[in-house]
């Protein structure tokens, strides 16, 4: 039997409408309409894309945005004392920094530097300790939604056996706190991890985050899992995951695409973190 597709392109259009009422609902109560600050250092053709989406999401949820544009040159100092700035305005409620930043700046450093209270990609060092310790501020916004695509399949992660593959600050790191609050029995596997296969195979969810073109095959999967794949790799051919969609599509019993899995995810949780910021500021 076939695999149910789990519909990204559906879940993030169903988040964006609820983020949209509840905005309303918010302005209606009297509360400021929510304002994302978005940061981009020098010029690079995909943040500009990136970050124009974003926009667009904020005006159709009811948001608003404003844009720094910094040249290249920008030193670390410069766009410390901007993050500051944004951090101390009352009429900002989220903080954005697109990254890659150039070279010379230490994108750890600019991120640590970010107000946590409007911190709405969930990346500084206190978003993540919140995180760690089983207290969530704000929740990166890739990983929050793979847990809204999961929740979509109906999937109970409690006691279920989650395995994610890929430990990264931005992915790994923060589902494996995410699955274990939803009380799943949680695996980390990473590129040291030995029989790779046989430990995914034991997962009723399966979450691929690596970055190596369809990675996980057929035999990697446990018949009927959720599996979700976070991977994007552009090859000759196109866009395509780390899962080999087509075999492991006749195993699993659910399956993100890509594109159109949980790609469109992340802007519908940056606005849900844009708005959460702005309730929490009011
Ligand atoms: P990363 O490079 O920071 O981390 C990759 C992880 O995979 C590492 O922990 C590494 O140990 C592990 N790994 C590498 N090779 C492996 C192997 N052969 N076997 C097992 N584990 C291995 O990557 P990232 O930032 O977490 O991104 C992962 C993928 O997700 C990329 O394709 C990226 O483009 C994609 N991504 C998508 C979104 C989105 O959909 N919005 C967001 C972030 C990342």
């Amino acid at each position: 039997m076939l695999a149910e597709i789990i519909d990204g392109k559906q879940v993030s259009a169903e988040v964006r409408a609820r983020v949209a009422s509840e905005v309303s609902e918010f302005v209606g109560g009297g509360g400021r309409v929510p304002v994302l600050a978005t940061v981009i250092v020098g010029e690079d053709p995909a943040s500009e894309v990136y970050v124009a989406n974003k926009h667009r999401a904020c005006e159709e949820a009811g948001m608003k945005s404003v844009h720094h544009g910094l040249p290249g040159d920008t030193s670390q100092e410069d766009l410390l004392a901007l993050v500051s700035n944004l951090g101390a305005d009352d009429g900002i409620d989220g903080i954005l920094v697109q990254l890659p930043v150039p070279d010379h700046i230490n994108p750890d450093e600019v991120v640590a530097a970010i107000d946590p209270a409007k911190d709405v990609d969930g990346l500084s060092p206190v978003s993540a300790g919140l995180l760690a310790g089983g207290n969530p501020g704000m929740i990166p916004c890739t990983p929050a939604g793979v847990i809204e695509l999961i929740d979509h399949t109906g999937t109970d992660l409690t006691g279920a056996d989650a395995v994610i593959v890929g430990r990264s600050k931005l992915v790994g790191r923060p589902l494996i706190s995410l699955l274990l609050d939803r009380n799943a029995t949680v695996t980390a596997c990473h590129s040291r991890t030995r029989d790779l296969a046989g430990v995914c195979r034991r997962a009723d969810v399966l979450i691929a985050a690596v970055g190596v073109p369809r990675l996980i095959g057929p035999e990697f999967v446990k018949p009927g899992a959720v599996v979700i794949d976070v991977g994007i790799n552009r090859t000759g051919n196109g866009l395509v995951g780390d899962v080999d969609f087509e075999p492991v599509s006749k195993v699993a019993g659910a399956i993100t695409p890509v594109p159109g899995g949980v790609g469109p995810m992340t802007i519908a949780m940056l606005m849900s973190n844009t708005l959460r910021a702005a309730r929490s500021r009011a």
